[in-house]
């Protein structure tokens, strides 16, 4: 069964040698803007394309402003200040998620709290969230407390797993009644809609990571999304050295952060972003293909796109029967030039982060013993 497997894919793609989970695509106007932007010297902090990228991002996903960063890990950390996490603060968020979610709410000095995800989205679960605050929590005029540790829970995270969107409704519900504050992590989730609405839209701040395993890249790179404009304006501010405005002066009002993005970045996501909704198209076929071929087998599950949402099929999903078949399988395929991968190790399970709360991390545990990811690169 394996090798039938590892064949298909390879006929997928339709090439000898290693397949990657996700290369990036270099298929439009690429060069002719990385040339544009050399000639003009304007390689570094500033220029038309950085401006292009955020328009092009505004227009996408319907963010009142985008602020482009360095990469999605510090956009994670701004998203964080701005929305006023501190120092012993808590913040929930979900075990199964790449570490740059937990970075971020530690440069902070906070402190996660994992929270069990849903089957069904494979992202932070509004269930088990309404569970815990309801057993741990009380809210005291406008602030949630935590009453076993005494900390304010000030900011949620849930990531939207591999671009499948999570139950945004009744999370943004949830928050509002627990005066949390909400932050996306969409850095997988680019081209992926929440009941016709751009993943990263719902919560104060949205994160977006152009890294280059991701739908589109600019070689490392990450952007703010923003409803509140005044919030994005002050992203902006502080993400360049919070610098004053001035033709001659260099004059800094707060502490900045050198996290924005330069322009010869911005010219490869520019390009990157013409292509996004073939790179879309393409990725549904795939994934299509995929489902179509796993439903032949009983103890193979094709994960597909929860209800009511649009996912990107960042990298798509096999959820096996149990954790020997995982490692079988994924031990064949890695064996046979097929890049396959489980998930990340659980957060809390890593020593950094072992000592934080948990819930029970039911569907989380089923996850970590069933998941693998394959091939999910566009096909030209
Ligand atoms: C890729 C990713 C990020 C951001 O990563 P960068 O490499 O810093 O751009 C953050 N969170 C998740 C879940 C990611 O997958």
């Amino acid at each position: 069964m394996y090798k039938d497997i590892v064949d298909f894919i390879r006929q997928l793609y339709g090439y000898e040698g290693l397949i990657p989970l996700h290369a990036p695509k270099f298929v439009g106007n690429e060069k002719k803007y990385l040339n544009e932007c050399i000639d003009s010297t304007y390689v570094s902090s500033v220029g038309k394309f950085v401006d292009r990228f955020e328009e092009m991002m505004e227009d996408y996903t319907g963010a009142k402003k985008a602020v482009v960063c360095v990469n999605g890990t510090n956009a994670l950390h701004m998203a964080m200040m701005l929305v006023g996490v501190e120092k012993g603060d808590e913040v929930i968020t979900q075990a199964l998620t790449f570490i740059a979610t937990c970075n971020a709410i530690s440069y902070i000095g906070a402190h996660p709290v994992f929270i069990d995800v849903d089957r069904d989205t494979m992202g932070l679960s509004p269930i088990a969230m309404s569970k815990w605050l309801n057993e741990n929590c009380e809210v005291k005029g406008n602030i949630c407390l935590n009453r076993k540790t005494g900390r304010r829970i000030k900011a949620c995270v849930p990531m939207h797993t591999f671009g499948h969107p999570v139950h945004l409704d009744e999370l943004v519900e949830l928050c509002e009644r627990y005066h949390i504050e909400l932050v996306e992590d969409a850095a997988e989730s680019l081209g992926s809609f929440y009941k016709g609405k751009h993943t990263g839209t719902f919560g104060k701040v949205g994160v977006i990571s152009f890294n280059g395993n991701k739908t589109i890249t600019t070689g490392g790179g990450g952007m703010l999304i923003f409803q509140d404009e005044e919030l994005g304006k002050l992203a902006k501010h502080l993400t360049t050295q919070a610098k004053v405005p001035h033709k001659w002066e260099f004059v800094h009002e707060h502490i900045g952060y050198n996290y924005r993005m330069p322009n010869i970045n911005a010219a490869l996501g520019c390009a990157q972003m013409e292509n996004l909704d073939s790179f879309l198209l393409n990725k549904r076929v795939i994934a299509e293909k995929y489902k179509d071929y796993f439903s032949q087998f009983d103890e193979i599950e094709f994960f597909c796109e929860p209800n009511n949402c649009k996912s990107n099929y960042w990298l798509n999903i096999l959820l096996m029967k149990d954790k020997e078949a995982q490692t079988d399988f994924l031990q064949f395929s890695n064996d046979n030039g097929i890049m396959t991968r489980p998930v990340w190790r659980l957060m809390n399970k890593l020593p950094m982060f072992s000592s934080y709360q948990t819930d029970n991390l039911k569907n989380t545990i089923w996850f970590e013993d069933r998941v693998v990811n394959i091939p999910s690169s566009v096909i030209l």
